[in-house]
């Protein structure tokens, strides 16, 4: 059942436009019981000229490169033939902007908990969705707090993977972090390095230099590159290096980044106040940037868009 405030029409069901109502699953399904299921989170943007897509064959790789991660030894659709599913789910559904959920399940056998007897399955859904944490938390920014649930070791679960069971550790921090009066949570690794959040990837900036925690134990997020790559574009050091959870108190700025968070800026963390306790001058330079280029404003990064109409 999804939530009210999702609105979708149509998923592509392994080839097959279907009504949403239909998309269904049997309940007896392994990769369903078992966590067996990797997937992505894209969003289309509105433009000057219709829809797009944004990064969707950068999306669509990390798609391919979770499969193989997690051992699926063939994904029976292409980079290209996902692009294009995905621009008619899109176009299908009539959206002018939305978020895009293209996920692989172990289908058809897998009761053994080996990939080998069962089969990966496709489905690409897409939705109408309010913002992530609120629209005013982009003016506001977040109250958080360092989890006691750590991330992954990546020798236990793949990090890099965006698999479904991953997301029970991301469900735990972040449930726990609410129920404790935070917006969301910080993971340390089990070394106690930072980490990132639960959907997001972690920026700290710290006299006028952005740091941001390497790749070892984390998702390598879309918008982590977009983000350094529009920080260097504006003139800004950026620095991927392990940091600790003391090197977050005395920042002048923190802020998140995801598909769906975009560029959040974090005020206060563990009750203590971040830089000025509001959202600082570098993560609005970032959370504007970031929106020309997901609205198709800045011509040098068009590259990143597909339009859905071309
Ligand atoms: N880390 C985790 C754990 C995530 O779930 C996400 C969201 N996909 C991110 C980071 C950010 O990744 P992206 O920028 O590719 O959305």
């Amino acid at each position: 059942m999804l939530s009210p405030a999702m609105i979708t029409h149509f998923v592509w069901m392994e080839g097959t436009m279907v009504p949403a109502a239909e998309a269904t699953v049997p309940f007896l399904t392994s990769g369903f019981h078992y966590g067996i299921g990797v997937f992505e989170g894209i969003r289309a943007y509105s433009t000057a000229r219709g829809p797009a897509v944004f990064r969707l064959r950068d999306h669509l790789e990390r798609l391919h490169g979770s499969c193989h991660i997690l051992g699926f030894k063939e994904l029976p659709y292409s980079v290209d033939q996902l692009m294009t599913a995905t621009v008619e789910t899109v176009a299908k559904n009539g959206f002018d902007e939305c978020y895009i959920r293209p996920f692989v399940w172990l289908g058809d056998g897998g009761w053994n908990l080996t990939l080998d007897s069962g089969k990966p399955k496709l489905g690409i859904g897409v939705w109408q969705q309010s913002v992530y944490l609120g629209d005013e938390a982009r003016s506001r920014g977040l109250r958080a707090c360092v989890s006691p649930f750590l991330r992954h070791h990546p020798a236990a679960m793949m990090t890099k993977a965006k698999v479904s069971g991953n997301y029970v550790n991301s469900v735990m921090a972040k449930t726990d972090a609410q129920r404790g009066g935070f917006d969301e949570a910080i993971l340390l690794d089990p070394d106690g390095y930072l980490t990132e959040c639960t959907g997001a990837n972690l920026f700290l900036v710290r006299g006028g230099r952005i740091v941001t925690p390497s790749t070892e134990a984390i998702l390598e997020g879309i918008t982590r590159t977009t983000v350094m790559t529009l920080a260097r574009e504006l003139g800004l050091e950026v620095v991927e290096t392990r940091a600790s959870r003391d090197h977050l108190y005395v920042s002048d700025e923190v802020f998140f980044c995801g598909t769906a968070a975009e560029v959040l800026g974090v005020t206060e963390i563990d009750h203590r106040k971040i830089g000025t306790g509001q959202v600082g001058p570098v993560t609005q330079k970032l959370q504007a940037a970031y929106r020309e280029v997901v609205h198709g404003k800045n011509p040098k990064h068009d590259d990143w868009l597909t339009y859905v109409t071309p």
